[in-house]
């Protein structure tokens, strides 16, 4: 075989697969938002099908025999090709040690839990959910097995999600915040609570729309390759650094929710769109790692979104989308609002402060249920005692309980931590960035272009060219999440006035 036919065919290879995942997706977003109720079987039959063809093209011997002939011409590769054979090497070893109809059957199943974990959750019925949890639970043991048979299941899955990342590591990380958080969150709830009672009055879907508008431009999405669409949980769908969609959610009683959706799905849509040409169609496309891409939505949702200048940048033209509703209200008092910090039920409405706790109750319970030592019908007597022994609070019932998160349906496990990472990361990026630029002056007026810029220029235009490791430390320099607990003791003192 001659190099240059082996590029091509390299080339070919990884375009096939975008072209099935992008049928995936499609069905995905169509399935999400304008397909009706009983229409979940056929889509099943199809991502069924689309999985395992997926699944034998990437198998077969052909591509091992590939891969192999392009790794023994490593030297002779450009970085970047380099790297995608480095890549797709360690995939394909990962999916040929997975059986075909195993993989399929999993296809199969995460489509009919994601159906039966809607309807278990409205009718807030754990028991409904259970037979179905059991079998992923089963699968993703499993599977950990197939990825790194040398890790213990739950590392190996957190490996999938933030390469290098282990139970070692998560326990101390969430130890130290835990030692931070906490006190920090006691002395926050003895202090008077901020008024937010304005930010639940009515704010009509029609106005929030056009606001939507107007904080995707000044995220500085572009409308032309990025659209933003309807669904109960909002999401960011990429299809390439031309095509990404984001949805939100709008809730007439409450102003927060879709905004900082916007906010948080945009900043996931920036990197997407922010990825060099030439990595697109290939593995190297798309974001490095779960925590990565968190750290950016966050970015955007906490670190600049829910920040004083920001509020104030854009505060007079919310007046003009909701005159009514914000006319005795002040920038100050809205920013506020926006950061009361509170126990809470939701882990997707939870403040900057308490936010690490809600996931810390989902890693501890993932690593019991991976781990063999949680069963599945415990979970939610398991969720509401940690609720109760991290946030102090009583957990009523399991729709506000262990069925609100999409993920596990989803067949995410080990997904969680990620956020929390990525808050983490956020904190440390935006230290450095200070450094380097002038941040409040531009955002105090509204424009993020030296934002973009620069998280652009250290992160997003990688994609997925170095290891997710490198990509934290070209951004954060040497990963310290005492940064991140340094800076909520300063926003919230300054806040609560401690
Ligand atoms: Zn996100």
């Amino acid at each position: 075989m001659e190099l240059k036919e082996a590029l091509a065919r390299l080339a070919e290879l990884q375009k096939k697969r975008y072209a099935y995942r992008a049928a995936s997706s499609s069905l995905y977003l169509d399935a999400t938002t304008t397909a009706p109720k009983g229409t979940a079987e056929g889509r099943g039959v199809a991502l069924g099908v689309l999985a395992g063809e997926e699944h034998k093209l990437f198998s077969a011997p052909e591509v091992g025999e590939l891969l192999d002939f392009l790794w023994s011409r490593r030297d002779e590769l450009e970085h970047c090709v380099r790297r995608q054979v480095e890549e797709l090497r360690r995939s394909y070893a990962q999916l040929k040690r997975i059986p075909a109809d195993e993989y399929m059957e999993y296809a199969i199943l995460t489509n009919e839990a994601d159906d039966v974990w809607h309807r278990a959750k409205e009718a807030s019925d754990f028991e409904l959910f259970r037979p179905v949890l059991e079998k992923l639970v089963a699968f993703n043991i499993k599977f950990a097995g197939y990825y790194d048979a040398s890790k213990a299941p739950y590392d190996a899955l957190l490996n999938e999600y933030e390469r290098g990342v282990d139970m070692a590591y998560l326990d101390k990380f969430f130890a130290t915040l835990r030692e931070r958080i906490i006190p920090l969150l006691h002395a926050v709830m003895e202090k008077e609570p901020p008024d937010d009672s304005f930010l639940r009055r009515h704010y009509p879907a029609g106005a929030q729309r056009k606001f939507s508008d107007y904080l995707m431009e000044v995220l500085g999405l572009d409308r032309a390759h990025c659209t933003i669409g309807e669904t109960e949980h909002p999401y960011t769908l990429d299809f390439n650094n031309k095509d990404v969609r984001i949805t939100t959610h709008y809730y007439e009683d409450n102003v927060d929710f879709s905004m900082y959706s916007v906010i948080h799905e945009g900043g996931h849509a920036k990197y997407e769109l922010g990825i060099a040409d030439d990595l697109q169609y290939t593995c190297l496309a798309g974001g490095v790692s779960m925590g990565v891409h968190e750290s950016q939505s966050r970015f955007y949702e906490n670190l600049i979104g829910r920040s004083l200048p920001f509020i104030q940048a854009i505060f007079p033209k919310m007046k003009e989308f909701f005159p009514e509703q914000l006319a005795d209200v002040t920038a100050e008092q809205f920013y506020r609002a926006v950061n009361k910090a509170q126990p809470s039920l939701i882990r997707t409405e939870a403040d900057e402060l308490t936010y690490c706790l809600h996931v810390m109750v989902r890693y501890e319970i993932e690593k019991q249920l991976i781990g063999g030592t949680l069963a599945v019908k415990d979970v939610p007597e398991t969720w509401n005692r940690l609720y109760k022994e991290y946030l102090g609070v009583d957990v009523p019932d399991d729709k506000r309980g262990c069925l609100q998160d999409s993920h596990w349906s989803g067949g995410s496990f080990g997904y969680f931590p990620s956020y929390a990472l990525g808050s983490a990361y956020g904190a440390q990026m935006l230290k450095n960035m200070e450094r380097d630029i002038d941040v409040w002056g531009p955002v105090s007026r509204g424009d993020l272009s030296g934002v973009s810029a620069w998280l652009g220029e250290k992160i997003h235009k990688y994609g997925g060219l170095m290891e997710p490791a490198d990509v934290v430390k070209n951004a954060c320099g040497q990963f310290d999440p005492t940064v991140f607990a340094d800076y909520l003791e300063k926003k919230y003192g300054a806040l609560y006035g401690l």
